[in-house]
């Protein structure tokens, strides 16, 4: 998990987020957890081979999990994505298009900073179209 927040942190709109959602994490307001093998389990044979189930943010229990078995490079964006959801006071469609608007422009920012970065994505991340929205449907 550690890892993963410094990839975050290394953008602008990273570090922009990290500076409101960090104080919660650090009192523990919310925390990150790798998915329960069962849930794992359970999705996987749904999904192509190699696509990640990428993170979901429960409210109820406040706890953001990701499926840490995908490269961290993936799961970054769904982990800020899910991170805007923590802070966010926003609600319905605008909350998701807040969500998926800073989820870009973090991708984006990592690309600039790191050409590699871009091709990694085509790679592996063309493969990633799932979101929590239709884990939490
Ligand atoms: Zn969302």
């Amino acid at each position: 998990m550690e890892e993963i927040l410094k990839l975050v942190a290394r953008t602008p709109s990273g570090r922009n987020l990290l500076e409101k959602f960090l104080p919660l994490y650090s009192r523990k307001q919310v925390t990150l957890q790798t998915y329960p093998e069962a849930i794992i389990q359970e999705l996987r044979p749904l999904l192509p081979d190699g696509q990640t189930v990428g993170a979901t943010w429960t409210e109820k229990d406040r706890v953001i999990y990701l499926d840490t078995q995908g490269p961290i490079g993936i799961l970054a964006p769904f982990l800020v994505h899910e991170m805007v959801h923590v802070i966010s006071t926003k609600k319905g469609t605008e909350r998701e298009l807040d969500a998926f608007e800073t989820q870009t422009r973090f991708t984006q920012e990592l690309k600039e900073r790191d050409p590699e970065y871009q091709n990694f994505l085509l790679a592996n991340y063309s493969r990633t179209k799932l979101t929590d929205d239709w884990l939490a449907a």
